[in-house]
């Protein structure tokens, strides 16, 4: 990774020594732990403090959106870049603000079983890249729940769900979930109680996956954010190979593409997406 990381560097040492960005947004050393952190450089005599390395973990393309109206650069991931693709075809950012810092040939975050099924290894979109373009390693698809009857799968999310604190890690580290006031937050109408009973965290979770639908680029981000060691992704990530499997649509490959919920055609068969 060093090499990598030397890259990173050089190219955010110029983007400040040229004025190109106000920002540059990337990953650094936590305090305390061995842990990594979003770190946001504003002049050139910080650049030292970029690093990148397998717990990268963080979906850093979401802090874009606190800073639409000015350029910034990010150091991004390729699943990054997949969000900021989907964040630019739905029209949340203007391509010209942003600076794409992509890394090449992504390893794999530890700790993110997503990555076990990760096939977009190189950035979708770039202005720089860091490294060589990689091939897809050996792919280890868990298709256990695939494989579960509709009752069954029920009961295991019901199983899993029952665990959920709503902290709500899982939302605000994921790049889809942005809007302004979430419906969990909503009082006028109340959508789910507040506090923590079965049925709730169930709506909690079933809403926020049909929020997801067509959207979710299985990064595993929310999964990573939960204290609770919930399987939050799975439900997201089975709607995004139905996405792939029925609509041959994969989210954020493409930032001219129409997302897969404002495109319809009449010969849909719609079926039920958790069937
Ligand atoms: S999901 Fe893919 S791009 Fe993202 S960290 Fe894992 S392997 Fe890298
Ligand atoms: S992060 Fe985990 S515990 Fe928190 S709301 Fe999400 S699923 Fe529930
Ligand atoms: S729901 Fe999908 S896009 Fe959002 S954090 Fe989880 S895996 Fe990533």
């Amino acid at each position: 990774m060093a090499n990598k990381i030397d890259e990173i560097r050089e190219i955010a040492r110029k983007l400040m020594e040229e004025e190109t960005v106000e920002r540059v947004i990337g990953y650094g050393k936590a305090d305390f732990t061995e842990e990594m952190t979003p770190v946001f450089i504003t002049s050139p005599e910080e650049v030292e403090k970029l690093l990148f390395n397998e717990k990268s973990n963080m979906m850093l393309a979401k802090y874009l959106l606190n800073y639409k109206d000015s350029k910034t650069g990010i150091v991004a991931k390729p699943c990054d870049t997949r969000a900021i693709a989907s964040y630019l075809s739905e029209d949340m950012l203007k391509r010209d603000n942003v600076v794409i810092i992509g890394i090449n040939d992504c390893p794999g975050m530890t700790d993110n079983t997503a990555c076990n099924e990760c096939e977009v290894r190189n950035p979708v979109l770039s202005d720089y890249t860091v490294g060589e373009e990689g091939e897809v390693p050996e792919l280890k698809l868990d298709k256990t729940l695939e494989e579960m009857s509709t009752a069954e799968r029920k009961e295991y999310f019901v199983d899993q769900f029952s665990r959920c604190m709503r902290c709500y890690a899982c939302r605000q580290a994921c790049y889809v979930c942005y809007c302004e006031e979430c419906f969990v937050d909503s009082n006028q109408p109340r959508w789910v109680g507040q506090g923590t009973n079965p049925e709730d965290n169930f709506t909690y979770h079933l809403m926020r996956a049909m929020h997801m639908a067509g959207r979710c680029i299985n990064c595993g981000a929310c999964e990573v954010a939960c204290p609770e060691d919930i399987d939050v992704r799975a439900l997201t990530a089975h709607l995004s190979r139905y996405a792939e499997e029925i609509y041959n649509f994969k989210s954020g490959m493409d930032p001219q593409a129409k997302t897969l919920l404002s495109d319809y055609n009449p010969d849909d068969s719609q079926p039920g997406f958790i069937d």
